[in-house]
C-alpha cells in the first residue's frame, strides 16, 4: 500500500503539461512514442505544436520581390497542409483541438511562447545530433534549449 502511495505522489508531482513539437518534413516516430510514453507514465496532458515559417517575407527581403505572388500562394498550400497533418496527428493521439497549435514564425520564438502561454512544464523534440560548426550555429533543439521556460527533452533522431 505504502509502494503504491509512494508511486502515485511521483506521478502527481511529474510533469502535467508536456508540449511536443513536430515538424512535418522529417520522420517524427522517434520524438511522437517517446513524448507518448512520459504522457503515459506522468498521466499528463499532451498539447501539440508546429510552426510555419513565413516564406515571403524571408525571399522578398532578399531582392527576389518578384516571387512574391507565388511565395505568398506556395506559404498557402503549405498552411493548409500542416493544418490537415496537425490536425491527423492529434486525432491519433486523443489530443483535443484547443491544444494543437499551428503558429507561424521562427519555431523557437513560437514554442516557447505556446509553452509559456499554457503552462507547459516540459518540451519534446527531436535532435538530429549535429556535430562542430552546426551544434555551435544552433538547430531548433539548440534554439529551444536556449531560453526555454521548462524541462526540454531532446530526443535524439537516428538519420
Ligand atoms: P531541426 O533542428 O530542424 O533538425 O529540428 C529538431 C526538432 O525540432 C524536430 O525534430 C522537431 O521536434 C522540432 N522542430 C523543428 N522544426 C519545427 C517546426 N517548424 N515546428 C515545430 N517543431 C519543429
Amino acid at each position: 500500500m505504502g509502494n503504491v502511495l509512494r508511486q502515485e505522489e511521483r506521478k502527481m508531482g511529474n510533469y502535467n503539461k508536456v508540449l511536443l513539437a513536430v515538424d512535418f518534413h522529417s520522420d517524427n516516430r522517434e520524438i511522437v512514442e517517446r513524448a507518448e510514453s512520459v504522457v503515459r507514465d506522468n498521466g499528463s496532458e499532451l498539447l501539440l505544436i508546429h510552426v510555419n515559417e513565413p516564406l515571403a517575407v524571408a525571399y522578398t527581403a532578399d531582392g527576389m520581390a518578384t516571387w512574391g505572388d507565388e511565395l505568398v500562394s506556395l506559404e498557402t498550400s503549405i498552411r493548409k497542409e500542416s493544418q490537415k497533418k496537425l490536425a491527423d496527428l492529434a486525432t491519433r493521439l486523443s489530443v483535443k483541438a484547443d491544444n494543437a497549435f499551428l503558429r507561424e514564425g521562427r519555431p523557437s520564438s513560437e514554442i516557447h511562447a505556446v509553452a509559456k502561454e499554457n503552462g507547459v512544464d516540459l518540451i519534446v523534440l527531436g535532435t538530429h545530433g549535429q556535430h562542430g560548426i552546426q551544434l555551435i550555429l544552433g538547430s531548433t533543439a539548440n534554439s529551444v534549449l536556449h531560453g526555454a521556460p521548462c524541462d526540454v527533452l531532446c530526443v535524439r533522431v537516428k538519420n
